[in-house]
């Protein structure tokens, strides 16, 4: 069964055929102005609500929920109708109020260095499975109001093209979300960045950089073998001159790889060419991938040696550090913690 939200509003016109025109509204309403379940829209006959709910999906079931920096950051792992397991990260911040949401179950780009990409790739994600996503945590920060979106969860939102472009014009068009409002986070699909930039979209682009050598970013993200670096600069010079907007690099500072004061150089002349602004996120620690992330003395020195050398960076904080928030983490211990419970019973 779909989601309400894998809908638009002609196929729920469609839906409703036979009954009075003004239920279209109040069903839309109760979804998108709301953030009700179909079963909460008492604005229309119980028959009907009746009628709904056999024909949609109930809506996210979650399996582990945690928060941290006092509940200002929560995260929550859903389990979906076939059992696969995404999450969900809510932040607030003092100015706004942002929503990670996963695009795909799992991730099939295998950076060595990324919970999801070492648990390997499940399924894409519907449009209604993603929407579902920001509306539960709009439901969950009321009463603030949701301002952001990042595409910053589990999966690769450019491998799941064109649910990534339908979920942010429903977004836009239906919750009123300003583009700019809305980022998508890249590990690289040069051809899919050059797309993206034809969308007439005023959405932000942020592209996971974490080296700037081929040598080392072949080594933690496979994909440079196939759009290396050379490529990838095309394509972040095609996405500035077709859309007028700056992109950001994002750089996981991990000890020794990438932290090195050649990497300053090499980064600096990267995104100053681009005149692209850098986010340094000091590494999270995953199972998978046994090298440290920087001291945050060298992510002080990394960041002031960018900025001296003409760079726009800042360091990222770490928001839910203490709750595995980084990519496909906490996903991961779930998925763990109930595969060991079978082996404990024995
Ligand atoms: N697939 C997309 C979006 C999801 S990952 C991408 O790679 O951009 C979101 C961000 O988390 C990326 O910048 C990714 O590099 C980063 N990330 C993944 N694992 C991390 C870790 N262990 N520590 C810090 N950042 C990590
Ligand atoms: Fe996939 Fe992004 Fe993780 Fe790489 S960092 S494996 S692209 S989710």
């Amino acid at each position: 069964m779909p989601s309400p939200y894998e809908y638009t509003r002609d196929e729920l016109t469609r839906l409703l055929v036979g009954e009075p025109r003004y239920r279209l509204d109040q069903v839309w309403e109760g979804l998108w102005t709301r953030a009700q379940r179909v079963d909460e829209i008492t604005t229309i006959p119980k028959t009907l609500r009746a009628r709904l709910g056999e024909e949609f999906a109930a809506g996210l079931v979650v399996a582990n929920d945690v928060q941290s920096d006092r509940g200002s950051t929560r995260k929550w792992v859903f389990r979906l109708v076939d059992g696969a397991t995404i999450e969900t990260v809510l932040m607030n911040y003092e100015d706004r109020v942002t929503v990670c949401v996963s695009s795909q179950a799992g991730c099939a780009m295998g950076c060595t260095f990324c919970a999801t990409g070492q648990a390997g790739f499940s399924r894409q994600l519907s449009v209604g499975e993603v929407i579902e996503q920001v509306m539960f945590a709009l439901r969950e920060a009321q009463p603030r109001r949701l301002s952001n979106v990042v595409f910053m969860g589990m999966g690769e939102p450019l491998a799941n093209y064109n649910v990534t472009i339908e979920v942010i014009r429903r977004l836009h068009e239906n919750l009123g979300l300003s583009a700019r409002r809305l980022t998508v986070s890249t590990v690289g699909v040069a051809p899919a960045i050059e797309r993206l930039a034809r969308e007439g979209l005023a959405l932000t682009l942020a592209v996971s950089l974490h080296a700037a050598n081929n040598v080392t970013r072949d080594q933690l993200v496979p994909l440079n073998r196939r759009y290396p670096l050379e490529r990838l600069h095309e394509a972040c010079a095609y996405w500035i001159e077709e859309t007028g907007r700056r992109l950001s690099f994002e750089w996981a500072l991990i000890e020794a790889v990438n932290d090195t004061d050649e990497a300053i150089e090499q980064l600096a002349s990267y995104a100053g060419s681009l005149g692209a602004h850098v986010n340094l996120i000091p590494l999270n620690p995953t199972a998978g991938y046994l090298v440290r992330g920087s001291e945050p003395e060298r992510v002080r020195e990394f960041r002031d040696a960018l900025v001296e050398l003409g760079v726009n960076a800042t360091v990222r904080n770490t928001r839910g550090r203490s709750i595995d928030a980084a990519c496909g983490q906490l996903a991961s211990v779930t998925n763990a913690r109930r595969r060991s419970i079978p082996v404990r019973a024995l």
